[in-house]
Parts: structure tokens; sequence; C-alpha cells
């Protein structure tokens, strides 16, 4: 039985990925950090046909010791501090987790069980100010915000790792993928909790800022087997995971408010629209 140890196991990405890997017939180790209000909503289902291990990607010892444990077949970091706007207000915490966390987790692979395979969570994001469309393996990156630049950093120790030490790390840049257990501060979610809140009666209406900013939205669920089959290949490699379709919020708003029939009432120049 192969055996997979995930970081970010309680996050949207984590959850859908320890589904698949349990339904593949893997023995599930994972990564959560203690909190005083612990929550695995995300992963209530499969609580118990998973091994958690207490750490923090900020932590070397908690990641030797659970590389020790789990004695993994394949690794999956997904652990980010994962917010964009955040990473204004928590840069240093941000490059912490994000930047020097992956070398943390490599090293404790290198140390401890170096013939892993390793999959990294890198994004869309390092493209930031984007040099040609569409965007793909060969693009200069250009991050824009603390986090881009700490997953920077993130996607060239992986890429070293392989080429210097030999070991099979890769780095899938995926674009956004949504889903009903991704995070209330991300814009899809914001926008469906609103939606749902509005038709209820219990809210008026949603503010929002750039409606014209345009996004690739694929679903978490097809994005994790592309993390999966990643490192099923013959070599290791970077990989670009895209829907290949854009859409704007307006439309993301728009096909929001038609599932419940609510006829929206635009107000604003698209800075603070309200429905
Ligand atoms: P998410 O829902 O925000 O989950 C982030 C996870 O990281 C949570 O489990 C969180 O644990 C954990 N974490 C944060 N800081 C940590 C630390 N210091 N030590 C250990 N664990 C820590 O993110 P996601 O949407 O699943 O995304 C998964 C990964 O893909 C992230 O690295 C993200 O940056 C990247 N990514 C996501 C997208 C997307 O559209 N979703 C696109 C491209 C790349 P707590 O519950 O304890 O906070």
């Amino acid at each position: 039985m192969k055996r997979a140890f995930i970081t970010g196991i309680t996050g949207q990405d984590g959850g859908y990925l320890a589904e698949l890997l349990l339904e593949k017939g893997y023995e599930v180790y994972a990564l959560y950090r203690r909190s005083s209000n612990q929550r695995f909503g995300r992963v209530e289902g499969i609580l118990n046909k998973i091994h958690l291990i207490e750490g923090d990607l900020t932590d070397d010892a908690s990641l030797i010791n659970a590389i020790e444990v789990s004695k993994p077949d394949e690794v999956y970091n997904l652990a980010a501090q994962s917010f964009v706007g955040v990473s204004w207000k928590e840069p240093i915490f941000t490059a912490e987790v994000n930047a020097l966390g992956v070398t943390r987790l490599l090293e404790s692979i290198r140390l401890k069980k170096s013939d892993a395979r390793f999959y990294q969570a890198s994004t869309s994001e390092l493209f930031g100010l984007v040099q040609e469309v569409p965007q793909k393996g060969t693009t200069p990156f250009h991050p824009r915000s603390p986090y881009g630049v700490a997953k920077l950093y993130g996607y060239w120790i992986t890429v070293n790792y392989r080429e210097s030490y030999k070991m099979f790390s890769c780095n899938g840049i995926l674009f956004n993928h949504e889903s009903p257990k991704r995070g209330i501060k991300f814009v899809t979610r914001k926008i469906s909790k609103a939606v749902a809140e509005i038709y209820r009666g219990e809210r008026e209406f949603l503010s929002l800022g750039n409606l014209d900013a345009k996004r690739d939205w694929g679903y978490a669920g097809d994005y994790v087997k592309a993390m999966w089959l990643m490192l099923q290949q013959e070599e290791p490699d970077d990989f670009v995971i895209a829907s290949g379709e854009t859409h704007t919020v307006r439309e993301f708003v728009e096909k929001a408010f038609k599932v419940v029939n609510i006829e929206i009432a635009w107000k604003g120049k698209g800075v603070n629209e309200e429905k």
C-alpha cells in the first residue's frame, strides 16, 4: 500500500486530495497545526481514515518528525498562507511559510526519505504582471505580491532539489480553482455566500471591487487529480494547470443570481457595486 503525506489538510485542496488518495488505496498521513479552535470541517467525513501529525511549516523538527513517522512515497505540499491580500499585511510570515517552509520540507525529505516524490503547490500568481497570453511553462515570471514572490522562491527551490539532488520534485502551477470548500475570503465564495443570504432575505446587497477582473476558474476536485498525475509520471517536471477559459467577476455574479432567479440592480461604477 502506497503512503502519502499531505500538508494543508484542513484547506480546500487538502480535503479533496485526501479523499482521492484514500479512494486510490493510499495510507494517508497529514500535517495539521494545533489551534485553539480546531477546524476539520473539510475532512470531517474521512477524519477517522487519515493519520494526523501535529506540526508547522515554520518548525523544522516537526517536519523531520512527520517524514520519519509517515515514511511517504509521495509528499504533497499544499500548506501555505494562501491569501494574496493577507500577504501585504503579513509579508514576513508569508515568506516564512510559503518560501522557507518549502525548503524545510524538502530538507526533511532529503534527510529522511529522499526517494519520496514531492509536489509543490505553485500558482499562476507567479506570472503576476502577465508577459504573454496564454501563459505557459516558458512564460517569464513577474510576481506582484509578497505571496507571489514567496511562492516563486518555493518554485525555484523545488526545481533546484530536482536538478541538484535528483529528487523527484515537481511544481504544479495552478490557476484558480474553486469549490464549496473554498475559503470564505475568496471572491467566488464571497459572492455565492452573499447570493444565498440575499435569497434567504438575510441581507440586501453585495459590495465588490473590480467587476471586470478576469479569472481562469477550475474545479478543485479536478485539479487534485492533476497533482496526483504529476507524481505518477516517469520523469519529474513542472506543469501549468488551467481550464483555458477566462470569465469576469461580473459574469460570475450574473450566473450566481440567475441560479436563484433574482434580477440584479447594479449600482455604482464598478468599485463599490451593490446588488
Ligand atoms: P487553503 O484552503 O487556504 O489551505 C491552506 C492550508 O495551509 C490550511 O490547511 C492551513 O492550515 C495550512 N497552513 C497555513 N499555514 C501553515 C503553516 N505555517 N504550517 C502548516 N500548515 C499551514 O488553500 P487551498 O486553496 O487549499 O490551496 C492549497 C495550496 O495551493 C496553497 O499552497 C495555495 O497557495 C496553492 N494554490 C491555490 C490555488 C487556488 O485557487 N485554490 C491556486 C494556486 C495555488 P490552517 O487550517 O491551520 O490554517
